[in-house]
């Protein structure tokens, strides 16, 4: 990552529940971090599936993103959990992050926090992924303040589309007002099952829709990815050979390859 000051940060964002946010966030994560990219993840979904899916014990975290977002007095150095692999670091959920959103709306800089939080940790990664809740709200808002991109994981399902419309109103939002550099950097298909023709329908579709930021690796539906967050391995630890952990080490060489054009004319769609 030469010639670059700073992590690249990506919001890995979908307001529908279920659609592999946590999964992408866990094991693209891992496959950054194998790849020899200083990584940290930042679960934002108060579910905590992120946490506990990287074993670590949610409810013994201690001082979690949480208190970093409400509190002023809280460091990041009091929370974070650095390396928790190679490479790989986590800012740690708790289930008391439900409150975040509606707290945050009486703290100044509301939108802001996150941004503050990962201005003074940047130089010491560089991929900085952000598991956002299935909300539109507060957290989410504040995961796309601070992010130079959105990755939108897209299950290979009728409907996969729907409320499409809201989430890329909510980055032409966050980029009008509160951080211009924000956009879709990526759609990732995940769940993708190449026995049944739906599958390829929705590929096809979706290909339609975003031809720029469609990413080539699809994420196949593998009973590996499901079971590997029970043991609190990734995907790489619990089965590296599994066609899902090749597919994430694909997607992991896309990321690598298109962050590099960030910043540079024409990566904008
Ligand atoms: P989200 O964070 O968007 O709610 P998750 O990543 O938690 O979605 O995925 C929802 C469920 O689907 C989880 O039980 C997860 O283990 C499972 N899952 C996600 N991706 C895959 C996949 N590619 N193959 C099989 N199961 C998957
Ligand atoms: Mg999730």
């Amino acid at each position: 990552m030469s010639g670059q000051s700073g992590a690249r940060v990506f919001a890995i964002a979908n307001q529908k529940g279920g659609v592999g946010k946590t999964t992408t966030s866990i094991n693209l994560a891992a496959c950054l971090a194998n790849a020899g990219r200083r990584t940290l993840v930042i679960d934002l979904d108060p579910q905590s599936n992120t946490t506990t899916g990287l074993g670590v014990d949610a409810h013994r975290v201690g001082l979690s993103v949480y208190e970093l977002l409400v509190n002023e007095g809280v460091t990041v150095d009091e929370v974070i959990k650095r390396d928790i692999r190679p490479n790989l670091s986590l800012l740690p959920a708790k289930v008391d992050l439900y409150a975040a959103d509606i707290e945050l709306v009486y703290l100044d800089q509301r939108e802001y926090r996150m941004r503050r939080i990962l201005d003074g940790l940047k130089q010491d990664y560089d991929f900085v992924l952000i598991d956002c809740p299935p909300s539109l709200g507060l957290l989410t808002v504040n995961a796309l303040t601070a992010s130079d991109g959105v990755i939108l994981p897209l299950q290979c399902e009728y409907f996969a589309l729907e409320g499409m419309q809201q989430l890329l109103n909510t980055i032409r939002l966050v980029r009008d007002r509160l951080n211009p550099k924000v956009y879709l950097f990526g759609v990732v298909l995940t769940m993708y099952d190449p026995r049944t023709r739906l599958a390829g329908e929705v590929v096809e579709e979706i290909t339609q829709h975003f031809p720029q930021e469609k990413f080539q690796s699809l994420i196949p539906r593998n009973v590996r990815l499901s079971e590997a967050p029970s043991f609190g391995l990734t995907i790489l630890e619990h089965d590296s050979r599994s066609p899902g952990a090749l597919a994430y080490r694909q997607l992991a060489e896309e990321v690598i390859e298109r962050a590099a054009t960030i910043g540079t004319e024409g990566a904008h769609a």
